[in-house]
């Protein structure tokens, strides 16, 4: 069956293009899917374009999309199995993990499908009698939704579903590298019954399956989660024809321990920080500050534990963690962790592949030992660029000045932690904190109800919670004069 879905119809590429998709765990070949050329994806932005402005979708009520966004969110748990042994296939996670993530997806089906009709607008006292003025919401037209693949169908359910519930129509980008569960995607959206043309899904390579959406005039919103260098090459692609775009890019998050922290817990959670799915985690605590005083006695416990991570592949059920997602990613996590042992880093623990002796079964897999680097500054390129790989930096400091003033020392702003048993510091040092997120004495939870997005390079925009809904709508004042017969000015 072809792979590209376009007007309702399913298809295969105008080129004939093909991709072998590979299990990062093994390399063994997952499937071969279609590879779309800039020619597809136009062609799916006019099947897009001619359902926001000819079809009925976007003139649905607010509760019959919220009606089927519940729809799909019922298929998606229907099929969780499925979906998350093919989520698994395409990332090399372990199944556990895909199994929580298509409970998150349902999760934030059902909570776009709930607000949907919720906020519609608002009615304006402009202090006349005369005039009734509101404030009514309508969707933003045909939006562009390109998606990374580290959580494939969780991203993209983040798009999807504030996208249909707003009645918008889309085409959707995933990464090449995770195809499968946005094609079973569809193929539920098709069941749920969805007009044609509403959502439409290209894959292939950035460059020229997903780059036509940046640039085509009749696209009014790109919604793009990936790399800070792809962020930038959009943005500017955008500019021509002045397309709200919105961004969620790269983190590198400080996870900051203080002194008087549970210092077992939070040695638990900096190892869950970092190493889940392999640091390739958007948020990954990736940045270790600790108090100078706990220093010694905190790294020596988390490197000791940091060594007996054990990696496998989606189906070992001992694994803890797995490989990264291929070759190309693997060498450059291998640059990054050299160039910072250049730069006067220590190497505590991990730094290179698992042996190959003792682990002959990870031998065909992309697989990096989870690796601590001690005695970072934040002058380094270290501590600086996003690794997206299970790669720790450690930082020391004294007080709560410090902290900050180095936890935001950095081009990012996506999320970061604090631990403490002092509430007030907890609270002072998160308010002082320039990132969208800040647990205190936690790491990673998030609600579809609580926004999601960065601060400074991180990102423009929000997803989730209802400013996830907002970037999906256009906002419109309606003033209706009911006596102009008595205001004419120029009455002659
Ligand atoms: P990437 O930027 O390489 O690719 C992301 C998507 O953009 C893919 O679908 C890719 O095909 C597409 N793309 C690449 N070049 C393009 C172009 N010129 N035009 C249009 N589309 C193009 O990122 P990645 O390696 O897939 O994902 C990892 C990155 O994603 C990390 O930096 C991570 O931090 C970030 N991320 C952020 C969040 C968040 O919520 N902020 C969540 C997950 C991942």
């Amino acid at each position: 069956m072809p792979d590209l879905y376009v007007d309702g119809e399913w298809r295969v590429a105008v080129a004939g293009g093909r991709r072998e998709i590979r299990c990062p765990a093994d390399g063994s070949l997952v499937a071969e899917v279609d590879e779309a050329s800039a020619e597809d994806t136009t062609a799916a932005v006019a099947a897009a374009y001619r359902a926001f402005h000819e079809g009925p979708w976007p003139r649905t009520t607010a509760r019959e999309r919220g009606d089927l966004v519940l729809r799909v969110a019922d298929l998606i748990e229907r099929d969780k199995d499925v979906l998350a042994r093919m989520e698994s296939l395409d990332t090399g996670k372990r199944l556990v993990e895909s199994e929580y993530d298509v409970d998150d997806i349902v999760g934030v089906f059902r909570h776009y499908g709930r607000i949907a009709a919720e906020e519609a607008g608002r009615v304006v006292d402009t202090g006349r009698v005369d005039v009734v003025s509101r404030i009514v919401h309508e969707p933003i037209g045909v939006c562009g939704l390109i998606a990374p693949w580290n959580y494939p169908l969780l991203q993209v359910s983040w798009k999807v579903a504030p996208c249909l519930a707003a009645g918008n129509t889309f085409v959707l980008k995933p990464s090449e590298l995770t195809p499968h569960t946005s094609i079973h995607l569809m193929r539920l959206l098709e069941e749920a019954g969805l007009p044609a043309g509403v959502a439409n899904l290209v894959l292939g390579a950035g460059p020229d399956a997903g780059a036509p959406l940046a640039e085509d005039p009749r696209v009014d919103l790109v919604s793009f989660t990936g790399g800070l260098a792809t962020g930038r090459r959009l943005m500017a692609a955008a500019a021509g024809t002045v397309k709200k775009v919105a961004l969620e890019l790269g983190g590198k998050n400080p996870n900051i321990v203080f002194a008087d922290a549970d210092l077992d817990v939070a040695l638990d959670f900096a190892l869950t920080a970092v190493f889940l799915h392999s640091g390739q985690v958007c948020s990954a605590g990736a940045r270790l500050l600790v108090e100078e005083s706990v220093h010694d006695a905190f790294v020596d416990a988390l490197v000791e534990r940091a060594g007996r991570i054990r990696l496998g592949g989606p189906f070992d059920e001992r694994a803890e963690t797995g490989p990264l997602t291929g070759a190309a990613h693997r060498d450059k996590v291998e640059a990054y962790v050299a160039a910072g042992i250049a730069e006067g880093a220590v190497l505590r623990c991990g730094g290179r592949r698992p042996d190959a002796v003792e682990r002959p079964d990870l031998a065909e897999g992309f697989y990096y030992l989870p690796t601590v680097l001690d005695g970072c500054r934040s002058d380094m390129s270290v501590t600086q660029d996003e690794s997206f790989g299970p790669v720790l930096t450690v930082e020391t400091f004294t007080g709560e000045d410090e902290a900050v003033r180095i936890a935001n020392d950095s081009i990012y702003g996506l999320a970061g932690a604090v631990w403490t048993q002092d509430a007030g510091k907890g609270q002072r040092v998160a308010a002082r904190l320039r990132m969208g997120t800040v647990w205190i004495n936690d790491y990673h939870p998030y609600v579809p109800q609580a926004e999601w997005g960065g601060f400074k390079q991180s990102g423009t925009g929000r997803e989730l919670g209802l400013a996830g809904l907002d970037e999906y709508r256009e906002t419109k004042h309606v003033w209706h004069n009911i006596r102009p017969a008595e205001q004419r000015w120029f009455a002659g």
